[in-house]
């Protein structure tokens, strides 16, 4: 699933593309993207919007349309944008497609179909997020005080408290797992428990991964490219995630792997202690 890394880098492929175009015609054929609203409903209501920003928040991609709409995608577990010349033939697995006034389209694939589309006005749109998304992770503002209150009185896995998006915003199993190594905080460590020091090194810790896996355009692993087809290669810098019985960069320990919050966990018994 596309993390904060992989959404940051299609956001910025695609905003020099969308930015001031015209939605001159929208396709829907999926009634799964779209829910509750019917389909042919959002796409008549996209015609016609002028796109004044490409934004992101935690996983989520927001198309900021000048009449004050925005248009909130989530990829979810498979889904993909690729922006090419207008009028290309039916992807597999293509659910939307959006014929811009230059010439392009944007086409979004989904094998799984778990992705969502959500046109909201300005309103609706600051209550959505604040019902799903805590605070962004790389912004100046984000400090480590701040995520010591986010932890504060959790009795829960530290891996489950930071991949529930309402903690922070855009992390996922891979980003928290490599976050967590650099750490060194074992991922069932009780969130609420953590030291002071610990938390000033989990805070570092998330900012470097995700810098990382936005420097290197996110973790390619499986459904994962960007707009113009490209892969990143976030992957060649895994230092636990996916890596189990290899041997520890740090100290040459064995990883591990488990299952914590119901994901696949991996770790290094040795350095990231109980
Ligand atoms: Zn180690």
């Amino acid at each position: 699933m596309p993390e904060l890394p992989e959404v940051e880098t299609i956001r910025r492929e695609l905003e020099p593309m969308l930015g001031e175009r015209t939605i001159l015609r929208a396709e829907i054929g999926d009634s799964r993207l779209t829910r509750p609203r019917a389909p042919a409903k959002l796409a008549e209501e996209l015609e016609g919007e002028r796109i004044a920003a490409l934004d992101r928040r935690g996983k989520y991609l927001l198309v900021r349309f000048e009449s004050g709409k925005t248009l909130v995608v989530h990829l979810r577990m498979t889904g993909s944008l690729r922006h090419r010349q207008a009028g290309g033939d039916l992807l597999p697995y293509e659910r939307a497609r959006l014929e811009l006034d230059d010439g392009s389209e944007l086409v979004y694939r989904d094998v799984r179909r778990f992705g969502t589309w959500c046109l909201l006005d300005a309103i609706e749109l600051e209550s959505y997020l604040a019902a799903r998304v805590g605070p962004e992770p790389l912004a100046p503002d984000f400090s480590s005080e701040l995520l010591r209150g986010r932890l504060a009185g959790r009795r829960i896995a530290l891996k489950a408290a930071l991949l529930d998006q309402r903690t922070l915003a855009g992390l996922g199993n891979i980003y928290v797992d490599e976050a967590l190594w650099a750490a060194r905080l074992h991922p069932a460590a009780t969130a609420g428990s953590l030291s002071r020091q610990a938390i000033v090194r989990l805070h570092g810790a998330i900012r470097e991964v995700l810098a990382l896996g936005i420097a290197r355009q996110g973790a390619t692993l499986r459904d994962y490219a960007l707009p113009d087809g490209e892969t990143g290669s976030m992957q060649n810098e895994f230092r636990v995630y996916g890596r189990e019985n290899e041997p520890c960069e740090r100290c040459s320990t064995s990883i591990s792997k488990t299952r914590i919050a119901g994901r696949g966990t991996w770790f290094c018994p040795r350095c990231q202690r109980r």
